[in-house]
């Protein structure tokens, strides 16, 4: 299996290559040439297997550059019991036809796991595969959860060294803490002064900066970025969706064959996207519900065919939703339009200068063929965690609570009321404020751990173990810098 840019300007290069580069050279991303067939035998089958096997059975199918062995000793560590419990991404049933599929049983309580635990192992077994010498050294600027998950994903790995640079003032109390007790040898973590933005624009500058990074090659290490553009992201993803089908089969909640319904809460397109290639693979899946909060710029596009990101920036309860820019839509754009590299580059140059590009009716129409779009407002957010906690004792967070919205708000204007799996892409207690607040319909504002247990009080709901433990964990990165010296601190932490 090959993989080509969605520009269309450069060579077909294997796995291993699109995972190491992370982004094609013509600035596009990289796809795969063909989506192979999983026939439904297969996919029920996948019931009586472990997660890393189903893990292994999918991701091969991509991965051919990689063997069996290297693949399975990559998923088995990934997913490991003591990282994941024996179930990394259960399906659980919520009310007589919706469940909620949870992704976030890994380390950091967050969705971002279920890709960031095994892309390391990927990428240190590409580089082999590259013959490539170079230290890899992976940046990343986050606004919460990307970065403890990048941190949790690369610590300890051999030939890598991480750096996550976070906003001071711009992450939750739970998610600083998580970054600031990160431990590892190869672990570098720094407060910006400023808000994501700064820490972001910091990153994209180290990475436009030439001459630095030939200084970094003089020391033995190249730069790399664990953003979720990379194939290496991706691909792990597109494994829960068969993983999810073959339980509710099992569970006779549908028969072998149906076509359910997922609601996906979406942000950068990449989670939603990975269920669309499992449908190309043969999924039986009718539609995918792609949920925004009040930034609801897709929610527009699925509605129109146009995308217009000329809008103001809204901070919400759901900060991982929080963006203006979906990357990965440009890979569903490469898919509906018959892999017409030239009519992408046209769009995503539209977007750059105007902020805005239209698809045209045809390819709107063959959009809406397989997404409705909804959005959420803050409120609805809080009011919908508050009623399916009441009615089904089932605790959301406030980005899976858009989802659930969202699948109602479908239900409604469709009157298609059949199975539907909600993904789940967080902890409550990772938003514990905010979900507490919600079930308590108001009152006090709690600080972080407070209302961690105010709301295990409340609820009963177990908390996950590592997160207990955080509360009382040493802080070991207590830097804060200026955005102009981050690439000062990169030269310091090589
Ligand atoms: C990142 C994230 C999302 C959005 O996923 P995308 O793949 O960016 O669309 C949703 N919920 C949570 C909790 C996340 O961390």
């Amino acid at each position: 299996m090959l993989f080509l840019s969605t520009r269309g300007k450069t060579d077909l290069v294997c796995s291993a290559h699109a995972i190491t580069r992370g982004m094609a050279d013509d600035g596009g991303l990289f796809v795969p040439q063909k989506f192979v067939a999983v026939p439904l035998e297969d996919i029920i089958a996948l019931h009586n297997l472990s997660y890393q096997e189903r893990a292994v059975k999918i991701i091969s199918l991509f991965l051919t550059d990689y063997s069996e062995e290297e693949l399975a000793d990559a998923a088995a560590r990934a997913y490991d019991a003591a990282k994941f419990g024996s179930c990394p991404a259960p399906v659980v049933q919520v009310n007589d036809n919706t469940d909620a599929l949870e992704l976030w049983h890994g380390p950091t309580s967050a969705f971002k796991d279920m890709a960031l635990q095994i892309l390391p192992l990927l990428l240190t077994k590409a580089i082999a595969k590259t013959g490539e010498q170079q230290k890899i050294v992976i940046l990343t600027a986050t606004s919460g959860d990307t970065g403890k998950a990048a941190l949790e994903g690369f610590a300890d790995v051999d030939g890598t060294e991480i750096i996550v640079f976070y906003p001071e003032s711009g992450v939750s109390d739970i998610q600083k803490q998580q970054m600031v007790t990160q431990a590892g040898k190869n672990v570098h973590v720094f407060a910006v002064k400023g808000n994501f933005d700064d820490a972001q624009t910091g990153v994209k500058q180290i990475f436009a900066n030439a001459g630095l990074n030939e200084e970094i090659a003089a020391q033995g290490c190249t730069l790399s970025s664990a953003n979720s553009i990379n194939w290496g992201r991706l691909v792990p993803q597109i494994v829960y969706y068969f993983s999810a089908y073959s339980d509710a089969v099992a569970a006779g909640r549908i028969k072998a064959g149906d076509e359910i319904n997922f609601a996906v809460p979406t942000g950068n397109f990449g989670d939603i996207l990975a269920g669309y290639y499992a449908k190309m693979m043969g999924l039986p899946v009718h539609k995918f519900i792609c949920a925004s909060n009040s930034n609801n710029v897709l929610t527009d596009f699925i509605n129109t065919g146009i995308y217009d990101k000329r809008r103001e920036f809204k901070k919400t309860i759901s900060p991982s939703m929080d963006i203006l820019v979906s990357s990965n839509l440009e890979r569903l754009l490469y898919s509906v339009t018959d892999e017409d590299s030239e009519k992408v580059t046209e769009w995503m140059q539209q977007l750059n200068t105007e902020g805005v590009y239209n698809v045209g009716e045809k390819i709107h129409k063959k959009i809406t063929s397989a997404f409705f779009g909804a959005w959420v407002d803050e409120q609805e957010t809080a009011e919908t965690i508050r009623r399916v906690y009441n009615d089904s004792k089932y605790l959301l967070d406030p980005h899976t609570a858009v989802a659930w919205r969202a699948c109602e708000k479908y239900r409604l204007v469709t009157s298609d009321d059949r199975y539907a799996v909600v993904v789940s892409t967080a902890s409550p207690y990772k938003f514990s404020g905010s979900v507490y607040e919600a079930v308590k319909n108001g009152g006090e504002e709690l600080q972080s751990f407070d209302a961690l247990h105010k709301l295990h009080e409340l609820t009963g709901v177990p908390v996950p173990e590592k997160m207990l433990q955080l509360e009382n964990m040493p802080v070991l990165h207590k830097e804060v810098i200026e955005p102009g010296n981050m690439a000062e601190a990169v030269k310091n932490s090589i």
